[in-house]
């Protein structure tokens, strides 16, 4: 008998599962669990009963004879990210939609910070009872990863920067004396510069902005300003960058709003160039906004390639892209959704889309008044 037959013999108490003990006697779910160091949670979602493995109690530094409530676990969470995660598994329960968060613990006994990762959602009604359940794990070391990575990403940008700035400057004085030496080829050329700096630009910024998110700092500098002169300013910086597009900006009354001017520009520029990215040259882009009682609500339309229902929510997660053939030729990094959403919603805002595939998108966001 070979290595291989040997491996594939049927065992002979008549066992054909391969496996030392009959296929059907293993608890693949525990035995899978155990080795993958994950804990399991369970909650009814008529009684609202909240049923923790032990391996989940040891994660929140439960002992494992100790009792932990669903409070008791959310009591762990750092206080910054506890209004969010409750939010998001408030969310995915009452709209039976799929749970994925990640959240900084401080436990007992060593009172050392951990990041867990909790994935979960209704289980199929084919399956007996439909329950609220889930999935645990330590992603500590992961997160850790994550960011020195975007430490590095942030030192690299900031730096690149500074030169870049000067570039801009210098780009703007030079095409000033060429246009009083009325010497077309040096102002077409230090258009086309112009043009491929200010991407630069906004690139770095998004990726300034990227570190700082995911490393949980978004600094707001707030200041009064227009609304509608930073639109203005947006469509005419999109329309340079991208060039061809036809931007339609919606009248609307001019209204000053105390935000931060900077990073609300980032989301406009993203979302625009967004529009124009995933349209086709031809079809017409609308910006504008309404104003309600305690917000303003901007919108931004286009007739692109539309975005199908089961990809929309996943749509503001960080490097998130969606994948077809379509999209498969536009270049992008799936980070600017991501950003805006954190912008907004650092601003106390809300940020949505409404999309039919092969139509067009509308994103739309909130800004309190
Ligand atoms: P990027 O455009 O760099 O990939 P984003 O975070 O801006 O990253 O967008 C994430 C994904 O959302 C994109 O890859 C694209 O598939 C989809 N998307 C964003 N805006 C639109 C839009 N206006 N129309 C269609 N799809 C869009």
């Amino acid at each position: 008998m070979n290595d291989n037959s040997a491996k594939n013999a049927i065992p002979e108490d008549n066992n054909t599962s391969g496996f030392t003990e009959p296929f059907e006697a293993i608890d693949i779910a525990s035995v899978a669990l155990a080795s993958a160091n994950v804990g399991i949670w369970i909650m009814d979602p008529i009684s609202g009963k909240f049923l923790p493995s032990e391996r989940t109690r040891e994660l929140f530094g439960f002992s494992t004879k100790e009792d932990m409530s669903f409070e008791d676990a959310m009591l762990k969470v750092v206080e910054k990210y506890r209004k969010i995660a409750l939010e998001a598994i408030d969310n995915a329960f009452k709209k039976q939609h799929a749970l994925y968060i990640e959240f900084p613990i401080v436990a007992i006994p060593d009172h050392k910070q951990r990041w867990l990762s909790v994935t979960g959602g209704f289980s199929s009604p084919n399956v007996g009872n439909s329950y609220f359940s889930g999935i645990i794990m330590d992603v500590t070391e992961q997160k850790q990863n994550d960011l020195r990575r975007s430490k590095f990403i942030g030192m690299v940008s900031h730096e690149l920067k500074t030169p870049l700035t000067a570039l801009k400057a210098y780009v703007q004085m030079l095409s000033n004396w060429a246009k009083k030496q009325k010497d077309s080829f040096t102002i077409g050329a230090l258009s086309k510069v112009d043009t491929q700096v200010r991407k630069m630009l906004n690139m770095i910024n998004s990726l300034l902005n990227l570190s700082g998110a995911e490393a949980g700092k978004i600094h707001l500098k707030k200041e009064e300003f227009r609304l509608d002169v930073l639109i203005n300013e947006v469509v005419e910086e999109t329309l340079f960058i991208t060039g061809g597009h036809h931007i339609v900006t919606v009248p609307c009354d001019p209204v000053s709003i105390n935000a931060d001017r900077e990073k609300i520009e980032q989301v406009l520029i993203n979302l625009l160039s967004n529009a124009a990215k995933y349209s086709d040259k031809t079809a017409e882009i609308e910006v504008g906004y309404v104003l309600h009682d305690t917000c303003v609500e901007v919108s931004v339309k286009d007739h692109g390639l539309g975005i199908a229902p089961e990809n929309i929510q996943k749509l503001f997660l960080p490097h998130y892209r969606v994948e077809s053939k379509e999209t498969e030729k536009i270049a992008g990094f799936g980070i600017g959704l991501y950003l805006c959403a954190e912008i907004i919603n650092r601003h106390h805002g809300k940020i949505r889309v409404e999309s039919e595939p092969g139509k067009g998108s509308t994103f739309k966001f909130t800004l309190p008044l």
